[in-house]
């Protein structure tokens, strides 16, 4: 089973998740830029974590045989700090770069007018780089904020096709395939979406469109829940084809979009661990020579 990871923050994860990822079948995964559950203070640390994610962690991705892409934005929730408006002004120099694949993560964490500036802003952004959009919505309030997240991408003009509505679920799922946007869901050890509760949506919704996502990050998340979600479909009857479009055609489609994916790095996918070498700024994942 191969398995592209569409929405993963590996910044947060460890070599053994990378270690087990690529034993699962994972090659290659987007990370978004998003929340670090500690706020920022400056737009400073934003630059520092955007090249974190266009340099450092491709790099140790590489090193456990797994292809690594970003997506760049100033989330919604940190959007309400009004310290870190100048982070919006940093962003058309980081959307230029080659493996930043979509706008992302945007969207609305309470509904606030800051929030709102930030998403038009970042949208506009997206139709003058032609990237793809990557859309999160809200825990809290999910029906209203997505319809309200649909209302702001159509009034945006961007092709609903070059937008991923993500952390879905039963209740949203319908407004969103309705929409043209692609649905991205989320799957949780306890929250949001779990393993059985997505087979049932894929049966009843189809493959076309849908791309299921760990979202792992410092959370209480499993980087795993891709493969899992592989194997319950296989249990349901889907056929192995099906499992290849929802964890590998599907997200490649998509960020395929933004004309930067480069997946030439993808190795056969035997589950034997390798070691890439080589370093990054003088830099390896090493700790001391290998005995
Ligand atoms: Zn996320």
């Amino acid at each position: 089973m191969r398995i592209f990871d569409p929405h993963i923050h590996m910044t947060s994860r460890t070599t053994d998740d990378y270690e087990r990822m690529y034993a699962a079948g994972v090659r290659a995964l987007v990370e978004p830029a998003f929340w670090l559950g500690q706020p920022r203070t400056s737009a400073g640390t934003f630059a520092d974590y955007f090249d974190g994610l266009l340099g450092w962690e491709p790099y140790r991705a590489s090193q456990f045989g797994i292809v690594h892409h970003c997506t760049i934005a100033l989330n919604p929730k940190e959007a309400n700090d009004p310290r870190l408006h100048a982070v919006l002004d940093m962003l058309p120099r980081y959307l230029a770069k080659d493996r930043v694949v979509a706008v992302g993560e945007v969207g609305y964490d309470e509904i606030s007018p800051a929030e709102d500036e930030a998403l038009t802003r970042q949208l506009a952004l997206a139709a003058e780089h032609g990237l793809p959009v990557l859309v999160h919505t809200p825990h809290r309030d999910k029906a209203a904020g997505t319809r309200r997240t649909l209302d702001v991408v159509r009034e945006s003009g961007l092709p609903p096709e070059r937008v991923l509505v993500d952390h879905l679920n039963e209740m949203t799922v319908a407004m969103v395939a309705e929409s043209g946007c692609w649905m991205g869901f989320s799957v949780y050890p306890d929250t949001k979406m779990d393993v059985d509760r997505m087979v049932t949506i894929l049966k009843e919704h189809g493959l076309d469109r849908v791309l299921v996502n760990s979202a792992a990050d410092w959370g209480r998340s499993d980087p795993l829940k891709t493969r899992a979600v592989g194997d319950a479909m296989l249990a349901a009857g889907f056929s192995e084809a099906d499992v290849d479009t929802v964890l590998w055609s599907n997200p490649v489609a998509f960020y395929a979009q933004s004309g930067r994916l480069d997946l030439s790095g993808v190795t056969a996918s035997d589950g034997d661990p390798i070691t890439a070498g080589g370093d990054y700024a003088g830099n390896t994942v090493l700790r001391g020579t290998p005995a």
